[in-house]
């Protein structure tokens, strides 16, 4: 008797702790990037687009970034959107969805506007919801970007100059009067150009990227003189390469093959970015980096290899099945066509 009553105390006593420990528990966090610590280590995250470099860095005279990214991670062989041009890999940068979801290629990014309604935000969108009075900027050569893919009501400080000399000066100024933007984005326009006339062999196309190179060398010591690299982020990318002939928008592996090169304090150095890597992914990069959840309809995901506590998260392409179809097809056709 007495020691079922002992049993019968011990069980009450049990179940007393128990509802406390119940109540107190919060809800539990599934989101796995919230576990590591790279997740919002970032107060600033630069994305430096150089227009039509491809995955070409590596092959022209680029001190600046050899000497940026020589502890950093680089891929050089990430998937470009299908098709290999500039609207519909800018927008995808910056929304983290495939073309066949914003469809925003290079003639209507000039016609129409958008505005945050839209099912398919910008980052800059994200970030401005999730921080209200951050500094947000795109200083662009090309003014589409600015027109027809940044949303027009969410406050981004914009900024067009035709000149990627001029626009580099704009830049450094604009970090030098004091700005420290969450996120800074930036399009260079001189390699395209040269593409376009000259062809990925010529001479011309990597004196535009060694140029090219001086203008991201530029930027970056603004913003390491300002102190904004201590908790910043710094990418180098591009929308596309590049055929021999010139010109882009198809499947070769000089147009369709792009770089993502990162720099920052929890960057793994010497890392490759895995296989699976698109450019669409620049926009989960981001935001884990600033520590702001992804909008759910995003198939970009974070690429492993990347940052030093971090693991590569699958492609859910449940979210986008008509994507992952075509990329699958034409990731085939790359590699079955001749260089081109
Ligand atoms: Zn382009």
């Amino acid at each position: 008797m007495k020691k079922t009553v002992s049993v019968l105390l011990a069980f009450a006593l049990l179940l007393l702790s128990a509802v406390p420990a119940f109540a107190e528990t919060p809800s539990i966090d599934l989101n796995p990037q919230h576990k590591s610590a790279s997740f919002g280590a970032y107060k600033h995250v630069f994305i430096i687009g150089i227009d039509g470099a491809g995955s070409f860095f590596e092959r022209a005279d680029t001190p600046n970034y050899d000497r940026i990214f020589a502890n950093g991670a680089i891929n050089s062989h990430v998937r470009t959107e299908v098709p290999s041009d500039s609207g519909p890999n800018w927008a995808s940068m910056l929304t983290g969805v495939s073309y066949y979801k914003h469809w925003i290629h290079n003639g209507n990014s000039g016609e129409e506007q958008r505005d945050s309604s839209t099912r398919y935000p910008t980052i800059f969108t994200v970030v401005r919801r999730a921080m209200p009075d951050a500094e947000l900027a795109s200083f662009v050569n090309w003014g589409n970007v600015n027109f027809g893919i940044i949303e027009t009501d969410v406050g981004v400080t914009e900024h067009q100059n035709g000149n990627d000399d001029a626009l580099t000066d704009d830049i450094c100024a604009y970090f030098d009067a004091g700005n420290a933007p969450a996120l800074f984005f930036v399009q260079i326009d001189g390699v395209d150009a040269a593409g376009h006339a000259h062809g990925s062999e010529s001479e011309e196309y990597y004196n535009a990227i060694h140029e090219a190179d001086g203008y991201i060398g530029r930027i970056y010591d603004a913003l390491e003189r300002n102190g904004l690299m201590d908790d910043g982020l710094f990418i180098v990318t591009a929308d596309h390469g590049h055929t021999i002939a010139g010109g882009h928008g198809r499947f070769s592996k000089r147009e369709s093959f792009t770089t993502i090169a990162a720099a920052g304090k929890t960057v793994v150095p010497g890392g490759k970015l895995d296989k699976i890597t698109r450019d669409r992914d620049i926009a989960a990069i981001a935001l884990f980096a600033l520590g702001v959840d992804r909008p759910f309809a995003m198939s970009a995901r974070l690429p492993g290899d990347l940052f030093e506590d971090a693991c590569g998260e699958p492609r859910v392409h449940a979210k986008d099945p008509l994507d992952a179809v075509i990329s699958a097809v034409m990731g085939i056709v790359t590699l079955l066509t001749p260089d081109r």
